[in-house]
């Protein structure tokens, strides 16, 4: 992007102040699944070989009068803002999200330290749910304006104040300063720190909270499986992934030290974890030792990408079966062919080629027919069909079912395995990690109910769009 009204790029680490990356990506050509990525078609996926933090650059650097971008960005990187008014997506966010969390906070809170002890604190970056406490004094300060008019209505209003840390001015020392899934939010987390430092009393306490798939890239789904890291490398306002090494060597710069990690399942998503750093500013600030940081965050992404690489080995082991089809785009299927060899399955099918006929081999693969595969789903040889689309896949799916239809089955009878894991991370991370890997998570299941839905049109002969 181009630079704007005094803003300033920069590609110096944060954390470190180091300029040697490994660069991950340009990860647009990746990271497709958020429309919104593409407002930022110059951002790169960075490793810092010094200390291990994952940053998006350039890092967007913007004057103290333009801060509030920070938080209007942020707000229109929620997920359902490209459909929904902003007040919805405030809704939503604030009172489901930040509400429940801010509740767990209080309740762990409660338990660490008394209202006695740490009376006043200062929240950076929410809309201002914890100003409703009725025993600790909560102040907030966030940078959209948007989000601090919509708390005003529902939380303390003469305690939510626009604006960002870093120009912060308070008239007495507080006695906490609480980062709630907000640090990796801020490009000058440096900045960030040594503000909160300034505005703490001496041995007050500096609270940060991250979701724990952010820093150790723990699984985050439902079914304890290995997800999507990408999925956290979105909207406008991300920048900075820190670790276990990189974030506490951060705050000892500034004279805090950690007193203690509490990790608690994250009350938005119970199948993920939240995880709270307590630190103490009660030392004279050091240089921070930042070894082993980016061979950290080389084994979390490798740790991941070979779950990725196994996942699909097993699911690719269960398909290999004679009575299963493969119908998909070549590429794909080549990818597979790679991770698994397949050796009992008999018709893998050209997707995108769909009049082709006769059998040929391609980078090692013996391709087949429409017609083949049809003569095999009549036959009952074929039972199962795989399809092997990352994108597109209902495109695939049509262009599958029009075809066997034409030739004399019946789109309904179709059993549909379909991919539910799309990662691209493997190639991502693939050439990270030095080597070409090509992986994708993939798992298959039997098609569900849109699909079934799509089955049918095809069968009433509804052409597509309609
Ligand atoms: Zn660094």
């Amino acid at each position: 992007m181009p630079p704007e009204n005094g803003e300033i790029l920069s590609c110096v680490c944060p954390l470190c102040r180091g300029a040697h990356f490994s660069h991950l990506t340009p990860y647009l050509d990746h990271l497709t699944q958020y429309d919104r990525m593409e407002c930022h078609p110059e951002s790169q996926l960075a490793l810092c070989e010094g200390c291990g933090a994952v940053l998006r650059l350039p890092l967007v650097i913007l004057p103290p009068e333009q801060a509030q971008r920070h938080g209007e960005a942020y707000y229109a990187g929620c997920p359902g803002v490209e459909s929904a008014p902003l007040d919805e997506v405030l809704t939503s966010h604030v009172l489901d999200w930040q509400v429940p969390h801010y509740r767990q906070f209080h309740r762990l809170l409660s338990e660490q330290t008394t209202p006695r002890e740490h009376p006043r604190w200062l929240d950076v970056g929410s809309a201002g749910p914890p100003t409703a406490f009725d025993d600790f004094h909560f102040t907030t300060l966030e940078p959209s304006p948007d989000a601090v008019r919509f708390g005003r209505r529902h939380f303390n209003p003469e305690r939510i104040h626009g604006g960002v840390i870093e120009h912060y001015q308070a008239d007495q020392p507080f006695d906490g300063v609480l980062f709630l899934g907000s640090l990796y939010c801020i490009p000058t987390p440096d900045e960030a720190l040594a503000s909160a430092a300034r505005l703490l009393r001496p041995g007050g306490w500096l609270v940060i909270g991250i979701g724990g798939f952010f820093v150790e890239t723990v699984p985050n789904t439902p079914d304890g499986e290995y997800a999507h890291l990408e999925n956290v490398w979105m909207g406008s306002t991300m920048w900075v992934y820190y670790n276990r090494v990189n974030l506490p060597e951060l705050c000892a710069r500034h004279g805090f030290t950690l007193l203690r990690e509490l990790v608690d399942p994250c009350p938005a998503h119970p199948h993920q974890t939240f995880r709270f750093w307590i630190f103490a500013k009660n030392a004279p600030p050091r240089e921070p030792d930042f070894s082993g940081g980016a061979a950290l965050t080389r084994g979390l992404l490798d740790g991941l990408l070979g779950e990725f690489r196994q996942r699909t080995a097993a699911a690719l082991a269960e398909l290999d079966r004679p009575d299963v089809a493969l119908v998909g785009q070549r590429e794909l299927l080549a990818e597979m062919g790679e991770i698994r060899p397949w050796s009992r399955i008999r018709h893998v099918v050209d997707g995108l080629q769909p009049r082709l006929d006769g059998v040929w081999r391609l980078d090692g693969l013996d391709y087949s027919s429409f017609e083949r595969l049809a003569a095999g789903w009549r036959s009952g040889e074929v039972k199962v069909i795989v399809v092997a689309a990352v994108a597109g896949t209902e495109a695939m799916v049509r262009t599958l079912a029009e075809r066997l239809m034409e030739l004399g089955v019946d789109p309904l009878t179709l059993d549909l395995r379909m991919p539910t894991r799309r990662s691209p991370m493997g190639r991502l991370f693939g050439w990270m990690m030095g080597r070409r890997v090509a992986v994708r998570a993939l798992i298959f299941r039997p098609h569900g109910p849109n699909t079934a839905r799509l089955l049918r049109e095809i069968a009433a002969g509804t052409p597509p769009g309609d």
